[in-house]
């Protein structure tokens, strides 16, 4: 009657112990049995870097080249919980894509840097893309795996639904909605839950027009520019249902469309309309009146 039942932590201790890292081991598949092996030029200098250590793996939407399956793990379990989340939100009942998106995990800081230098990307990324590629470095300090991760993916998948590239502001807005997005926890209230998200200091307040217009990365604001843009998808997101009028949106600047034009065709209203909304949302202060 004393028995001492298993609690869910101690199975889960037991398991890692049983385990060791096998249980969850990316399952590998030679390159040539992979059923897409369609590589840009970056993606064929990435598998040149220590060509004999690359393993591949696949999944219904995605291809993996890795060195070391352990380190693939975490890519290899979210990548297409993150594409369904993506689906959902986006509202697309069919992906009219068969081709995969392919995901390259570095884990060796040499590797990285010499092919970061090959194909002469900045010295301090940690990730980048190439539309339907994703090459990142899975850096044994970082903080927030998932995140991160859940950023990076969401620049790869949602290239599958659009018609061309995204505006600054809404693809980076995007991408760390779905960063925050994959990082509440568990359990506990709404997986939309705003705790982990920081509002906008109102002293730091960037116009939407100017947040709108922002074509390269502004190194000296780049906290204030991410922010403010995930709150904005998140705004656009939750507060302006449906979702897929968020969708809508995207793919309308994707195909050529300016933004202040598809957010009328979209939301019905300008930019300078939808302004002291959105300043409220953000800031968590009321708009004060124009002087
Ligand atoms: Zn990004």
């Amino acid at each position: 009657m004393n028995a001492r039942k298993m609690t869910p932590w101690s199975v889960a201790l037991v398991l890692a112990l049983l385990c060791g890292t096998a249980c969850a081991e990316v399952p590998s598949v030679e390159w040539r049995d992979l059923s897409d092996r369609d590589l840009s030029p970056q993606g064929k200098a990435a598998l040149a870097i220590e060509p004999e250590r690359w393993r591949h793996a696949e999944s219904t939407h995605f291809v993996y080249h890795y060195g070391d399956a352990k380190q693939a793990d975490t890519v290899w379990a979210h990548s297409e919980v993150y594409y369904g989340w993506i689906k959902e939100i986006f509202g697309v009942p069919e992906d009219a894509w068969t081709k995969k998106a392919h995901l390259f995990v570095f884990d060796r800081e040499e590797d990285w840097k010499a092919f970061k230098q090959r194909v002469g990307e900045g010295e301090f990324a940690e990730a980048f893309t190439t539309g339907w590629e994703l090459f990142i470095y899975r850096n044994p300090f970082w903080l927030a795996p998932q995140k991160t991760l859940a950023h990076e993916l969401t620049h790869v998948i949602a290239f599958r639904f659009l018609e061309g590239p995204l505006p600054l502001f809404l693809n980076e807005g995007f991408a760390e909605f779905m960063g925050y997005r994959a990082i509440v926890p568990k359990g506990g209230g709404s997986e939309y839950d705003l705790r982990v998200v920081q509002l906008v200091d109102p002293d730091r307040w960037v116009p939407l027009e100017e947040l709108a217009s922002t074509k390269t990365y502004p190194g000296d604001r780049i906290e204030d520019f991410y922010r403010e843009s995930e709150l904005f998808a998140r705004f656009l997101i939750l507060q302006n249902p449906p979702a897929d009028r968020f969708y809508k949106l995207l793919r309308a600047v994707s195909g050529g469309t300016a933004f202040d034009r598809a957010l009328e065709e979209v939301y019905g209203v300008t930019p300078e309309e939808l302004e002291p909304r959105f300043r409220t949302f953000a800031t968590g202060q009321k708009t004060p009146p124009k002087s």
